[in-house]
């Protein structure tokens, strides 16, 4: 018999040559977090540049009091699933306000962002349907298809053409057609064309699912995301989310207009047979979304450090995955693995904590040092980060004549 844990011994061999001579880049702990944008990594002080705090809310002293109070008056879990013991008032009241937020009918809550895809997707999609998905789709949204039993189909990322030959192609027979697609792509920062994508549906008979994970707060005049931005929230039937990053917590939530959808409450397995969000973690996630409804100013603040660190390090040279807007996620390419390696532990020893996003997980077997810019950070921080690349970059690329 094979040992079960043998078929990762090149995975583990690739971990080991890493470390061997770097930090470990998935083992790094954060001995401190001073703030939304600093940290202590290694008895180090650096500035935080990849934590997904677009709103930059993890310290907002009124969020802090509110969780406190709801440990107080609820306790520290809900030790239990939404169906059976661990529906709370605060859960009621969140799905309220996000649903309200959202300009929707219906909000449902998960305990991840992870779950709300796996609970949707395979809440909403059985064996006799079809899922569509961009081939750069999130590890989520690939494992909710799995957990469907779905037929699906992979088209060329962000690229409509594909999808809709694919559509005419196929013939749903007795089942439905669901299109997934993100709003802001998490690892090079692109934003799905979403008007071309809802165009299809005039033609193409399909229902479509829009994941707003690195989008919600950050895009659309309210921060309500892509959807938003692009003028089409009426053609898009699921909105999904997170609450791990604009919002500064944990948990998940979907929306929709759709006169069945809380029918999911005791159909997808992700939501009914999990614990609920902590109570502490349902009341930050409120504060956090009442900031963001009344603070527009945070979402003006981003959108000016992301287009700051973009200019800055294209103008110093650097290849980036989206340079024709700006994004707040944003990704250096690197020339190799090892480049990228060798250049994410020089950025921490000079101050600056970044992700290294490595193949397979990155589009396009890229190896990127992903930057997320915060609302939270200040212009200093953002030169901080451009000048470390450019001296981290001359040491290790050499110039080209
Ligand atoms: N969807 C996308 C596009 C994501 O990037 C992520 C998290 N990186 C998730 C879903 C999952 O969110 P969570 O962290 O809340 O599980």
């Amino acid at each position: 018999m094979t040992d079960l844990l043998d078929k990762y011994r090149d995975l583990k061999a690739r971990h080991d040559a890493i470390t061997r001579h770097f930090a470990d880049p998935v083992g790094l702990v954060n001995d401190r977090i001073l703030s939304p944008t600093r940290g202590v990594i290694n008895g180090r002080e650096v500035i935080l540049a990849g934590t997904n705090n677009y709103m930059g809310v993890t310290f907002d002293r009124r969020c802090i009091e509110a969780g406190k109070k709801a440990l107080e008056e609820f306790g520290t879990g809900t030790t239990g699933s939404r169906i059976a013991n661990g529906t709370y008032g605060p859960h009621r009241q969140l799905e309220r306000e996000l649903a309200r937020f959202m300009g929707r009918r219906s909000c449902m809550i998960f305990s991840t962002g992870f779950q709300a895809n796996l609970g949707m997707i395979a809440g909403l999609c059985g064996p006799k349907d079809t899922i569509f998905i961009d081939m750069d789709s999130h590890a989520s949204i690939h494992d909710g298809v799995k957990l469907s039993g779905a037929r699906f189909k992979t088209f060329r990322h962000n690229d409509p053409d594909h999808l809709a030959r694919q559509l005419a192609r196929h013939d749903p027979g007795d089942g439905g057609r669901l299109v997934i697609l993100e709003g802001i792509y998490s690892m090079l920062g692109d934003f799905a064309p979403l008007e071309e994508f809802v165009a299809l549906k005039r033609e193409h008979d399909f229902q479509l699912l829009l994941d707003e994970a690195h989008s919600f707060g950050v895009l659309g005049e309210n921060g309500r995301g892509l959807a938003e931005l692009a003028g089409v929230e009426d053609e898009v039937d699921f909105i999904v989310g997170t609450f791990s990053k604009s919002l500064g917590g944990i948990g998940g939530y979907a929306v929709s207009d759709h006169p069945m959808f809380d029918v999911l409450r005791f159909a997808a397995r992700p939501y009914m047979f999990t614990a609920s969000p902590s109570p502490a973690s349902i009341a930050t996630t409120l504060c956090a979304l009442k900031i963001i409804e009344n603070e527009p100013e945070r979402r003006a603040r981003l959108m000016a450090n992301a287009e700051r660190l973009q200019k800055g390090l294209v103008k110093r040279g650097f290849r980036l995955g989206v340079t024709e807007y700006a994004s707040p996620v944003v990704a250096v390419i690197c020339p190799s693995e090892e480049v990228a390696v060798a250049m994410w532990n020089a950025l921490l020893e000079n101050g600056v904590y970044v992700n290294l996003a490595l193949p397979p997980g990155t589009p396009d077997k890229l190896s990127l040092l992903r930057c997320s810019v915060s609302a939270a950070h200040d212009e200093e921080e953002i030169d901080h980060v451009i000048a470390a690349f450019e001296r981290v970059r001359d040491q290790f690329i050499p110039a080209a004549d």
